[in-house]
């Protein structure tokens, strides 16, 4: 029996693309390199379908990769090539299936896209708070099985706190219905959290419970210019003592990012009269719409001038000028893709090391590779730093780019070093794999093998993702 035979009675012919020419866009990742060859994409309707299409992979012992917006940073959501995998893509299963506004909570399908799940929660007057580029393909599930972060963690968390309840798919093809919407329930192992982050290792995700918050009325937004990331660290420290949980955005910026923005996008300009070596933007938001979160920054910030901790700073005057120096900020990866190709990290450590951090991966890297140009930036108040490398002007691309195991390894040696992580926000998926496996403690190692053999003991889950697979 050929595959398209095994899995047409479960879907329906809506249900599969087998068509040669509609399979690359499922087959090929966001960043353009990992490609797969899966020749079958099942695109279920319903949470049995999954069920029943997961109970046929065991039985034939068919690799399956799900599969949402398919933005993965880091391949995890394409298959790999040569290996005979299919995806179960879960695009179809979007619907928002209930709100509950007094128990602040909306439940949805895993295929919805995440920025219609923001609009579902402000159309009720709330706000799901997660926020990212791709946020208008991204999908829950795949926002789920990343953990992905963004821009508002600092006041609200990453995915991992905004799920109280999953839905979800087990490899022999059990369903666990997991939905609750408690914010309180301690009757053992928090299950949900084992999906969360797993990069669909473990199981499909095919629904969830999300928190939502009050929707904030009031913002401010600013643009400051410092001397050093451990004047960004103490202004932090500074704006959260006088504000509380109003920060809600707090984005370091190097002086060569804002640099590429001013080169690359059109329309950009520099919102101050002098160049610094650092910026920060600052967002503080308040669900009082009488409250003025303005005139709460502009006196911290002064503050912070008279003390000599920043060097200057504006503070935006209207909403267009507010999303114009988000634009800045939003725009760095764009600018930097049209510089050139770059080595990215997204790394994580203490808030109190990022200084360190910075001032050690840079020293050791202009010594290693001169002329090569640092485009830092990211959420300093998570202590996540996007620390991206472009290439020296003069050097080509192909060269750049084979020095990318050396430029790693001065990167990820240095957070190791301060306690760190060499993924705060990506995932693991394909491309650090073996990264891994080098700087992850081995007995917690040793405990996610464990999960895996537990809940997935043929290795049929989107094989060879966070974990190297069990066959290779
Ligand atoms: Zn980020």
């Amino acid at each position: 029996m050929s595959r398209i035979e095994l899995f047409a009675p479960i879907v329906g012919p809506a249900g599969l693309v087998t068509d040669p020419a509609a399979l690359p866009p499922y087959n090929t990742d966001w960043r353009g390199r990992f490609q797969g060859d899966a020749g079958l994409v099942i695109k279920p309707a319903t949470t049995d379908e999954v069920a029943a299409t997961l109970r046929i992979c065991q039985e034939h012992r068919i690799a399956i990769v799900p599969q949402g917006g398919n933005t993965s940073q880091c391949g995890a959501s394409v298959p790999r090539p040569g290996q005979g995998e299919i995806i179960l893509n879960l695009s179809r299963m979007n619907k928002i299936i209930e709100t509950d506004w007094d128990n602040d909570t909306l439940t949805c399908e895993a295929g919805a896209v995440l920025a219609d799940v923001q609009n579902a929660a402000r159309l009720g007057g709330h706000l799901f708070p997660l926020s990212i580029a791709s946020e208008g393909s991204a999908e829950i599930g795949g926002v789920i099985s990343t953990n992905a972060g963004g821009t508002a963690v600092l006041r609200y968390g990453n995915m991992r706190s905004l799920v109280l309840g999953l839905e979800v798919v087990l490899p022999d093809g059990r369903i666990w219905n997991g939905l609750q919407a408690l914010r309180k329930d301690n009757t053992g192992y928090d299950l949900k959290q084992w999906f969360i982050g797993a990069e669909g290792t473990l199981g499909v995700i095919t629904a969830a419970v999300l928190r939502l918050f009050p929707l904030p009325h009031a913002r401010a937004v600013a643009w400051v210019a410092l001397t050093t990331p451990a004047a960004a660290v103490t202004l932090l420290g500074h704006l959260r003592t006088r504000s509380g949980e109003r920060v809600t955005g707090f984005e370091l910026i190097s002086r060569m990012s804002l640099q590429l923005v001013l080169h690359h996008i059109p329309g950009s300009r520099d919102p101050l009269n002098h160049e610094a070596p650092w910026y920060v933007l600052v967002e503080m938001d308040d669900t009082d719409p009488e409250a003025d979160p303005q005139e709460v920054l502009s006196r911290s910030l002064n503050e912070a001038l008279q003390s000599s901790l920043i060097l200057d700073a504006a503070i935006a005057q209207s909403e267009s000028q507010m999303n114009a120096l988000w634009a800045l900020r939003e725009q760095i990866s764009e600018a930097q893709r049209l510089e050139g190709i770059s080595i990215k990290h997204d790394v994580s450590v203490p808030v109190s090391r990022i200084p360190d951090f910075i001032e050690e991966a840079t020293a050791r890297l202009e010594t290693q590779f001169p002329g090569i140009r640092l485009v830092c930036f990211g959420h300093v108040g998570d202590g996540n730093l996007h620390y991206n490398l472009s290439k020296p002007g003069s050097q080509e691309n192909a060269e750049f780019i084979r020095q990318t195991p050396a430029v790693n390894r001065i990167v990820h040696d240095t957070v190791d070093r301060l306690s760190g992580s060499i993924s705060a926000e990506h995932g693991i998926g394909q491309l650090k794999v073996d990264e891994l496996v080098r700087y992850k403690d081995p007995v917690a190692l040793d405990m996610m093998k464990c999960l895996k053999q537990a809940l997935d003991p043929l290795g049929l889950l989107n094989p060879g993702k966070v974990l190297r697979a069990t066959t290779e």
